[in-house]
């Protein structure tokens, strides 16, 4: 696992690098490290050589190993995947943060089900940005309605966007998702999160503004298997 460390540290330096010639501030841009399908002990290898945010696409996956890793305190979870209702209060109970709200129904539970205990869920709206049949997300005309919902919600706090190019579409949709967020934030000065860019696109994402980019293989190395759900 020793891997790990040395995957996270190249990653730290190939992002400051590249804010360097970008003159972005490195401490602008947050590394989650996307664990979905890895076992527990890479968690922990990562969190070792200083890793605290991690991604989760499985509510049950994320739940296993918030319980396992409870002693890691200070460990956030990012849940980045497709989220169902019947699932909601396995997030609310457990994450930091939600890459993937695109739906009110989803806030109002996260809403009602997020622990007075906890900080409020910092939550990121989903766009489709490629516009795809199979993608999860709300279409770019419906983000002003949907942010204002959530905003007045109770318990969450919208801290900006997310989304997942379609192949061959990164370029034209980080420029796409710049607008939409500089957009949001006349409304919501608050939203100044942009979720985008994973292992083969992340320079590209940061030259359109990410604040966040999702790294799963470039820090684990390959997935043998994926889930769905
Ligand atoms: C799996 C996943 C990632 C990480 O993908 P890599 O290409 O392995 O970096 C990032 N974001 C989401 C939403 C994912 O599902």
């Amino acid at each position: 696992m020793n891997n790990i460390a040395e995957q996270l540290s190249a990653a730290y330096q190939n992002i400051s690098e590249n804010c360097a010639k970008l003159s972005r501030d490195p401490a602008g841009v947050r590394l989650i490290a996307v664990s979905k399908t890895k076992p527990v002990e890479a968690v922990a290898s990562a969190y070792q050589a200083g890793q605290r945010q991690f991604g989760e696409n499985y509510p049950q996956e994320l739940v296993a190993k918030a319980e396992q890793l409870a002693a890691l305190s200070d460990i956030q979870w990012h849940f980045i995947g497709p989220l169902q209702s019947n699932k909601t209060r396995l997030v609310a109970e457990h994450a930091s943060w939600v890459h993937s709200v695109d739906r009110l129904k989803i806030a109002e539970r996260l809403a009602a089900q997020r622990p007075a205990s906890l900080q409020p869920l910092q939550v990121l709206l989903q766009i489709n940005i490629s516009a795809e049949d199979s993608k999860a997300g709300i279409s770019a005309d419906m983000l002003p309605e949907l942010a204002q919902a959530v905003a007045e919600l109770p318990g969450l706090t919208l801290r900006g966007l997310m989304a997942i190019p379609a192949p061959g579409d990164s370029k034209r949709a980080f420029a796409a998702m710049q607008k939409l967020s500089e957009n949001l934030q006349q409304q919501h000065p608050g939203a100044t999160e942009l979720s985008m860019g994973m292992s083969d696109d992340w320079p590209l994402a940061l030259q359109y503004g990410a604040t966040m980019i999702r790294l799963g293989t470039a820090i684990f190395g390959a997935r043998t298997y994926e889930r769905n759900e």
